[in-house]
């Protein structure tokens, strides 16, 4: 039989081979894209990607078959093509539900490009369908099954191009898919030509699709579209996978500054319950671990072997810890804090708590003791261990330790536990320090009174109940009021006014002097700030506690109340007491610095009880020193006082310090003292601690019976140093 012989369209070739590469890096661009992570984006770009790169797929076949063409006019019936570029939108669909699904094993590799093989097969054989033929096409079986082949190998060559490519990026990655783009589209040319070579048109074939659709119009416009709609796509995918990286980055490094925030504030949390000096817990930590404790010892309640189980609060005080800091120096005081730290958390058990809640005090809580003899084997363990001499610097210091046990359930009431522990504690120190003293019921008037004042205390702020009065200090030399210190008055509603020596030792104790500390400043400024309205410019001195030293945020607590009521930081004076200022360098050295740097004045308070070092001393950030009152008590008397108010007031002098004798009485103890050139005298013989109406009315010449009179002194006065 005679068969057509076909033409040949070079241009044809070129241009679909051209579109072939397009469309097949596209198609791995697309594979990128539909692995994104939020699903419905995946499915657009699988859906839409699908639709543009069968369309291309589609364009390289139906131009492979016009450029390979038939010498006789031709047509295509619009519903075989239509299935024909169905195939090939399929065959595209295939590709990237392949990309979509991740990792390719090498079963699903084979399986996937046989398929896609079969399925680019379809296309071609039905975009040759389209060509309604009579007398019919006469396949060569051998060349079609060889381009069947070169199709499923191709399609894994493709695949396989994916796979690699999902896991590359930059410049390399652009060159692979060329590479990729430019071998798979040739595998796609041979493979469309072996097919059309395969087909046999009998010489005598008429065209019944003649009037379809024209076959020179289509394949113009299949040129000039395709190319179009790939390009356009592949632009659109690109774009979308530069910002998708860029969305990536900038989510990376949020997630990075987050990170570092987190961990910044972890580091903070973990500071605000640690203890600075021997990094154990601090009293906040070991509340809040004390209440978990209960709560599961409750829960344990039910069980049988949690009805023998016992939870115990030891607290512990170094006994005589001051002559260790006044002998050997702070450091030295503070390195027998840490080696004492470090034997406690040696005999405590591994899941006990081992905490630091005072300058020398300890609590340890002991979860799931068998017996109280547990307890109480615990404690005179750590006496012990705390007897054997720690070496400081090649010395040996000898200490001691009391010990007051509280076990829970025994001892009942678990809110009361730590001033029972505390209590007990006090017993033991009684008995004769060194020992241990564990708590019983007749200890519990003590515990009940303190736990009641705390209560109240508590209360008090909100009540209104607390009042500063403030005693005027007065200037030596010009006799002239330069300040008042600011002392705290409690008026409770049953016992009347409680003395702040009273209360303020038990709410360090029971850690509430945070609290009162914070009302104190801020009323302290407010008062400065009402003065100041009324003309009265005055430097006020408040007194700071140890524990209040030791708040992490002291320093800008006191500089926003200042900026708060408009008061200058030089006219807040923070008084603390030797004994304090010397005994937690570590933990105080950082905030009074601190202070120092916002420029609130410091006073050594009650000089002469602490044996201070005088190199200390010099680091301290202070202006004033304020002689301890049992000096002053003593001048008329004794001449030994007045020789150590003298050279109290020569060694501050030196050190550029002004002095204040505190607790001056009478007249001849002014006299003395001016004599001796102290700078401020303050004491019942110039005036009482008085309410700040009373003293605004002072300063209005009505003086309070048995004061001296200083009116003039003070309104519009600018403060001197
Ligand atoms: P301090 O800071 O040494 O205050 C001086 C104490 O001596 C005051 O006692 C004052 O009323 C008293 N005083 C003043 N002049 C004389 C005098 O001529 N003769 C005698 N015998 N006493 C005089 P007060 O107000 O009872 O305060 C006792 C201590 O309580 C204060 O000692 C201070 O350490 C503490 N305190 C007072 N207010 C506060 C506060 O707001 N915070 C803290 N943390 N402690 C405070
Ligand atoms: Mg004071
Ligand atoms: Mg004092």
């Amino acid at each position: 039989m005679a068969y057509l012989i076909p033409t040949f369209d070079l241009w044809g070739i070129a241009l679909s081979f051209a579109i072939g590469c397009l469309t097949i890096y596209l198609l791995l661009d697309l594979a990128k894209r539909v692995r994104s992570a939020d699903r419905g984006i995946a499915q657009l770009w699988w859906g839409g990607g699908a639709i543009a790169s069968g369309t291309g797929l589609w364009a390289v076949h139906f131009l492979i078959m016009h450029a390979r063409g038939l010498s006789i006019p031709i047509g295509y019936a619009a519903p075989m093509t239509f299935v024909s570029w169905l195939c090939a939108v399929g065959a595209a669909a295939i590709v990237l539900s392949v990309a979509m699904h991740g990792a390719l094993s090498k079963v699903r590799l084979i399986g996937s490009a046989v398929v896609l093989g079969i399925v680019l097969s379809i296309v071609h054989h039905t975009a040759m369908a389209a060509i309604e033929l009579a007398p019919g096409v006469s396949w060569d079986g051998p060349s079609i099954t060889l381009a069947l082949l070169i199709g499923i190998a191709m399609s894994a060559v493709g695949l396989m191009g994916i796979e690699k490519l999902s896991r590359r990026s930059g410049i390399l990655a652009v060159f692979v898919q060329i590479a990729v783009s430019i071998g798979t589209s040739a595998g796609i040319a041979v493979m469309g030509w072996l097919a059309m070579s395969a087909a046999k048109v009998p010489a005598d074939a008429i065209c019944f699709s003649v009037m379809a659709l024209d076959g020179g119009h289509a394949s113009d416009l299949t040129m000039i579209t395709v190319p179009l709609l790939l390009v356009c796509t592949l632009l659109s995918s690109i774009t979308y996978g530069w910002l998708d990286k860029r969305r990536t980055l900038l989510a990376g490094s949020l997630e990075h500054v987050n990170a570092r925030l987190n961990s910044a504030n972890d580091e903070l949390r973990q500071r605000a319950m640690l203890d600075p000096l021997t990094g154990l817990p601090n009293r906040l930590l070991f509340e809040d671990r004390l209440a978990q404790a209960l709560l599961r010892a409750d829960r344990a309640k039910k069980s049988v072997r949690g009805l023998r189980e016992k939870l115990a609060v030891l607290f512990i005080d170094i006994d005589s810890f001051k002559p260790v800091n006044d002998s050997f120096g702070h450091a030295a005081g503070d390195d027998v804090i840490r080696q004492v730290a470090q034997r406690l958390r040696e005999e405590a058990r591994h899941e006990d708590t081992v905490s630091r809640v005072g300058s020398d005090q300890f609590l340890v809580l002991m979860e799931g003791a068998n017996s109280s003899n547990d307890c109480v084997a615990l404690a005179m363990r750590i006496i012990e261990a705390a007897k054997v001499p720690f070496r400081i610097a090649e010395r040996k210091i000898q200490i001691s330790v009391s010990i007051g046990v509280v076990v829970y359930p025994d001892h009942g009431e678990p809110t009361k536990l730590l001033a029972q522990a505390d209590a007990a504690m006090q017993v033991a120190k009684r008995a004769g320090r060194g020992t241990y003293a564990m708590f019983e019921s007749h200890m519990h008037k003590d515990v009940a009174d303190q736990l009641d004042l705390i209560n109240d205390l508590r209360q008090a702020i909100e009540l209104s109940q607390l009042e500063l009065y403030y005693q005027p200090k007065i200037d030596g030399k010009r006799h002239v009021i330069c300040g008042v210190e600011a002392l705290l008055r409690w008026h409770h509603p049953v016992r009347g006014m409680v003395s702040p020596a009273l209360f303020i030792p038990i709410a360090e104790r029971f850690g509430f002097i945070n609290a009162v500390g914070a009302w104190v400043i801020e009323d302290a400024c407010r008062q400065m700030e009402a003065w100041s309205k009324d003309g009265l410019q005055m430097r006020v001195a408040i007194n700071l506690s140890v524990h209040q030293l030791r708040e992490a945020d002291l320093v800008s607590r006191i500089e926003s109340a200042l900026e708060r009521h408009g008061v200058k930081s030089s006219h807040l004076l923070c008084e603390i007491t030797e004994t304090v200022a010397m005994q937690d360098i570590t933990a105080t050295q950082r905030t009074l610095d601190g202070l120092g740097k916002i420029g609130v004045y410091l006073s050594i308070d009650d000089f002469g009880t602490g044996y201070s070092s005088l190199s200390y001393l010099r680091q301290l950030p202070a202006r004033q020193l304020k002689i301890d009152r049992s000096f002053i008590n003593d001048l008329d008397t004794s001449d030994d006082a007045k020789a150590v108010v003298d050279g109290v007031v020569r060694l501050a002098h030196a050190l550029g310090l002004r002095v204040v004798a505190e607790g001056v009485e009478t007249a001849s103890q002014r006299d003395i003292l001016l004599s001796l050139g102290c700078d401020e005298l303050q004491g019942y013989f110039f005036a009482h601690p008085m309410s700040a109406t009373k003293l605004l009315a002072w300063t209005h010449g009505h003086k309070p019976k048995g004061t001296v009179d200083f009116a003039q002194s003070l309104m519009h006065r600018s403060i001197t140093a």
